[in-house]
């Protein structure tokens, strides 16, 4: 059986050891797909859970030099939290030890201020001696990782710092131990235990303000969990009790008080209020509610007093599930990123050939003295190179953007989605429930025959009890307004796109649209006009027809004309979109006029009717055919497979139940301005990760050659090694902080 685990993985620092654990997890024979996510630092493997054991992943990952923790599935974010504070406190040591020690060699190394030092520091053993910690107590994990790679003939980021800086080290230290030997060759004896134990440091504190970041990509989730109420009121035995939320359990019946959190989900049974669903919708106006309504847990009540039935409590609840997805999609791979990942995979042996290069060139044609050239210059290619930042490009930028969807009420499936949608151009709109509220209300009864309207509305509404759809549930609720009694119905059947049919004492009945009656050929041109004139003012205009007997014609006994109100946030959603350069269609199965006469209102000019529910899908694809990028929006429902054929389909959350597995993105809101957003989120995105890759990649192209010495002939311009590892340490930081940037831009 197929299983699906995300599991945290410990010593991850870059692009190259992505690559590294992806290819052994994924060798081990059973395992089908591995990705691993160096910002969330976790890895989500799925396999055949008969061949493939947690030991078995275990060991694929500390085989290469990591540590997973598969089985410690008790750890919550709490423990996850003290792990990680502590692994920041002990990495600050390191920075403090390394940067202090450092600082003091520099001050008794560097030409021109070396004067002022202390005599003592300018002693090379006791430069020596303070580097040695540094090296080997602060850079350990640096060896360690680098011999882990090595076992597995891989290359990654530590490799390099551990050549660049292992050779500044040894360098200085023979020159310590055996200065007259370096002497009998013509250089002056000075060693650089000050260019390794600064690149030390500062790699390190790089690291140290990049993990601080990270953790504020995180801050959604964290964020959400909050959400969650601690305790709720429930009514047992007609006790009313303060528990744990976790020992609620279904069918209880639980009490909110004014300005109290709802602490599961459920179904208004007594009493009524004003609720604040922004949390979880995004959608700022309180919503009203009374017995029968729906309420969502971690949402706040606002004003009145009600007791609801607990429906959904655990991990089954609405926030729950929410939580779950932005976890997964924070963790998921963009695209993009599969690029960066590919290229830093590259990158690393390339640069380690480089720097072999640049010694060479500088040892053999380089000005005297030039084993020092060679070393210092060689030093900083490795240095410069590391790809750290790259890693870090694309994750990071992808947390927050989804993060910050979720706290928007836009919830985005993955990546992918999320980098797909800054490509849309086109976006399709479902009518029924999606531009409009959905629920429609009858306008007009007109009835033939000398029968009453409320005969014919009690006819169709008989027919139509068994329909779900939208139109059925407002003729059934006009029937019920008038209090009509309603007549029992055989052989009923739904005909989608169409209308329904069914026997009434005896006589056949077809209710619908034109279509419908063409098909059963009911003759209603002698209504064309009427039927015509509501139509083009927004109606939609349904036919009753009945048959006396088999073998009689149906004949047209009443028209029902319903209208649905046109949502408050259509026409600025649309604006929206269309500001974006974004052309907006409508597509409906409704007739040709009533959906143009909606589509003038909304002022949207490309307008699909009389579409059949299984066409729908076919129009996607044409639009698409087209060239174009294309979202569907749609209720979620009825229109999956449109949803699906989309480039991105968008599915309005009904609220409760979230249509999460239909479509790449939910919006939670009925709020037609979230698209846009959610459209606007995903260009930041973009926007976000390409600068991040400029920052992380581009420079280190622009600067290696300069560490190769490129400018010296011209300028004799080098680039000292320290100054290398500042640059790298910056672009790693600057990558987090822009990522978190993100954060703070509009987008609705
Ligand atoms: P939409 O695309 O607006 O969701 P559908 O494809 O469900 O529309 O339906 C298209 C048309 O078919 C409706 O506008 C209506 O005229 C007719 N129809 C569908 N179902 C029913 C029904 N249960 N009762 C009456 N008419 C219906
Ligand atoms: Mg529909």
């Amino acid at each position: 059986m197929q299983t699906k685990k995300t599991f945290s993985i410990k010593g991850m620092h870059c692009a190259s050891c992505v690559m590294v654990l992806e290819q052994s997890l994924k060798k081990v024979e059973g395992v089908s797909e591995a990705t691993v996510n160096l910002a969330t630092e976790k890895a989500t493997v799925t396999y055949d859970s008969q061949k493939v054991t947690d030991a078995t992943l275990s060991s694929a990952v500390s085989n290469v030099g990591y540590q997973a923790l598969i089985t410690e599935e008790i750890r919550t974010e709490d423990d996850e939290q003290k792990e990680k504070q502590q692994e920041l406190r002990a990495l600050r040591l390191k920075v403090i030890v390394s940067l202090t020690l450092g600082g003091l060699i520099l001050w008794g190394a560097f030409p021109g201020l070396m004067k002022t030092a202390p005599m003592f520091l300018q002693n090379f053993w006791v430069q020596l001696l303070l580097a040695v910690p540094v090296q080997f107590w602060a850079g350990f994990g640096f060896y360690r990782a680098t011999i882990s790679a090595l076992k597995h003939r891989t290359a990654n980021m530590d490799t390099l710092v551990v050549i660049g800086t292992t050779v500044a080290f040894a360098y200085s230290a023979f020159v310590t131990i055996f200065p007259q030997l370096v002497t009998n060759i013509g250089i002056e004896p000075a060693p650089y235990f000050d260019t390794a134990a600064i690149i030390i440091g500062l790699i390190l504190l790089g690291r140290y303000f990049e993990a601080r970041a990270k953790a504020g990509t995180s801050e959604a989730i964290k964020k959400l969990i909050g959400l969650q109420a601690k305790t709720a009121r429930v009514v047992r035995d007609n006790k009313e009790m303060d528990i744990p939320i976790s020992e609620v359990i279904i069918g209880d019946g639980i009490r909110v008080r004014p300005g109290e959190k709802i602490p599961v989900d459920g179904i208004i049974i007594d009493g009524e209020s004003s609720i604040d669903e922004s949390m979880v919708t995004g959608e700022s106006m309180p919503v009203d509610k009374v017995a029968g309504d729906t309420v969502v847990g971690a949402t706040m009540n606002k004003t009145g007093t009600f007791t609801f039935k607990a429906t959904k409590v655990g991990g089954e609840t609405m926030l729950a599930q929410i939580i779950k997805l932005v976890q997964e999609a924070q963790g998921s791979k963009a695209p993009i990123q599969r690029l960066a990942d590919l290229v830093s995979s590259y990158f690393v042996p390339v640069v380690i050939m480089l720097a072999f290069a640049t010694f060479a060139v500088w040892y053999i044609f380089g000005p005297a003295p030039s084993l020092l050239y060679a070393l210092l210059n060689t030093v900083a290619v490795l240095i410069i190179a590391c790809p750290c930042a790259m890693g870090l490009a694309t994750p990071t930028a992808i947390m927050v953007g989804i993060g910050k969807g979720a706290e928007h009420g836009i919830l985005i499936k993955d990546a992918e989605s999320l980098e797909t949608a800054h490509k849309i151009n086109t976006i399709i709109f479902d009518k029924t429930g999606t531009l409009t509220k959905g629920q429609p209300e009858v306008t007009d009864i007109i009835s033939f025959d000398g029968r009453a309207q409320d005969e014919v509305l009690s006819l169709a509404a008989s027919i139509e009890k068994g329909s779900e759809h939208s139109l059925a549930e407002a003729i059934v609720k006009a029937a019920e307004a008038k209090h009509l009694s309603l007549s029992a119905v055989e052989k009923f059947k739904a005909i989608p796109g169409r209308g329904v049919e069914g026997t009434i004492d005896g006589k056949r009945i077809v209710f619908g649209n034109k279509r419908l009656m063409n098909k059963e050929g009911v003759d209603v041109s002698s209504e064309g006009d009427r039927i015509g004139e509501m139509e083009s003012s927004g109606k939609t205009v349904m036919m009753i027809a009945l048959r006396q007997a088999h073998g009689e014609a149906f004949k047209l006994v009443g028209l029902i004309a319903v209208a649905d109100i046109v949502k408050e946030s259509a026409k600025e959603g649309l604006c929206a979109l269309q500001k974006l350069g974004i052309e907006v269609v409508m597509i409906t199965g409704d007739n040709q006029r009533t959906a143009s006469a909606i589509g003038q209102k909304l002022g949207i000019s490309r307008v699909l009717a009389e579409v059949l529910p299984d066409q729908k899908e076919a129009e996607v694809r044409k639009i698409q055919a087209e060239g174009k990028v294309v979202a569907m929006v749609g209720d979620g429902i009825n229109d999956a497979p449109a949803l699906a054929a989309a480039d991105v389909g968008i599915a309005m959350g009904t609220g409760t139940d979230v249509a999460i597995e239909a479509a790449d993105i939910t919006l939670i809101s009925k709020d037609l301005r979230s698209v846009a957003a959610a459209v606007v989120l995903s260009k930041k995105t973009m926007r976000t990760i390409r600068l991040n890759l400029f920052w992380a990649f581009g420079y280190n192209v622009i600067l290696i050659p300069v560490a190769m010495g490129a400018l010296y002939p011209f300028f004799h311009l080098l680039l000292n090694p320290i100054f290398a590892s500042v640059a790298m340490a910056t672009s790693s930081v600057s990558v987090v902080t822009n990522s978190l940037l993100l954060k703070r831009k509009k987008i609705s």
